[in-house]
């Protein structure tokens, strides 16, 4: 898929999927550190469910469950037996999503890359070694068949700038580009101090198809990031906020938002210019499904088309 394809299929609003690690981390029984992405090897069964759960509930992409399949990220997760390496973990993701859509072609395939968790501005990793990690993970997915890239959960503009040039290295994929905002006194701002309204152009600028917010302060916050970043960008926004702020029951993390909460700001975030819908953490396919209702019915009363950036 090309870039100017993705910004096509994006006339009308699009459901996206929701969380992945925590979802697969508590069906697995994982211990602390291994990461959810090892299963794309392990128990891949436990993948392709949860994949497809997402599809029957009216997902249009599938991410890949790949969040921390880079080099920078696993190396601070050095396990016995040694884990698979990142390479080998996004070929296996890109293939079991594949596997999971089948022949769907209403369905398009997400290659997830995630932040680091390493921080650039105090060299905790050097550019280089980022640099070098992104690209090889999205060659993989690129291999693996994946229609486009998604970087997700970054609040270091610096890296994720970065892993943008380092995907259009490596591959010729449209690339969505995705911040949390969970600071500030309207939730605009990343936790590195990046303010929503100054995120858009930068990103697009450096070759990210579409710009986007996930996880961060939750639905009920969403709004003002996304506004802020539609008038930056002119374009549809991808938005996959979290189920909002977890509490600790019985020592496990609980989101009480239910489908229904998680749903009714929908209409509101389209009109707001959010052309992808999906969650991240706290939602699930029950969410999910919810949100593709909520889409259908808009699309069927032909809201949400994208704006033309003159108007
Ligand atoms: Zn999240």
């Amino acid at each position: 898929m090309t870039p100017d394809q993705l910004r096509a299929w994006l006339a009308s609003p699009r459901v996206a999927d929701g969380a992945w690690s925590s979802i697969l981390r508590q069906r697995a029984g994982l211990g602390a550190r291994e990461p959810a992405e090892l299963l794309n090897v392990r128990a891949p069964e436990l993948v392709l469910a949860l994949s497809r759960e997402y599809v029957k509930a009216g997902a249009e992409f599938l991410s890949t469950n790949t969040f921390a399949a880079t080099s920078a990220a696993l190396r601070s997760r050095q396990l016995d037996p040694p884990l698979p390496s990142a390479v080998e973990l996004c070929r296996a993701g890109a293939q079991l999503a594949r596997q999971a859509i089948g022949g769907k072609h209403e369905v398009l395939i997400a290659g997830v890359l995630g932040a680091s968790g390493a921080i650039l501005a105090v060299q905790e990793v050097s550019a280089a070694e980022l640099r070098a990690s992104y690209a090889e993970s999205a060659a993989a997915l690129a291999e693996g068949g994946v229609n486009l890239l998604l970087l997700e959960t970054f609040s270091e503009l610096s890296e994720l700038l970065l892993a943008i040039e380092a995907c259009r290295e490596a591959t010729k994929l449209p690339i969505v580009a995705c911040l949390s905002f969970d600071s500030g006194p309207q939730r605009t701002r990343t936790i590195a101090g990046l303010e929503a309204a100054d995120a858009a152009r930068p990103l697009l600028d450096a070759g990210a198809t579409i710009v986007g917010s996930n996880c961060g302060a939750g639905f009920a916050a969403a709004l003002p990031a996304l506004v802020a970043l539609h008038a930056g960008s002119k374009g549809p926004i991808w938005l996959k906020p979290s189920a909002g702020v977890p509490e600790l029951v019985d020592d496990r993390v609980v989101y009480t938002a239910t489908p229904e909460d998680f749903a009714r700001p929908v209409r509101q975030w389209i009109d707001a210019g959010a052309g992808v819908v999906g969650g991240c953490c706290g939602v699930g396919p029950e969410h999910v499904q919810r949100i593709a209702t909520s889409l259908a019915k808009l699309r069927s009363a032909g809201r949400g088309r994208v704006r033309n950036p003159a108007t």
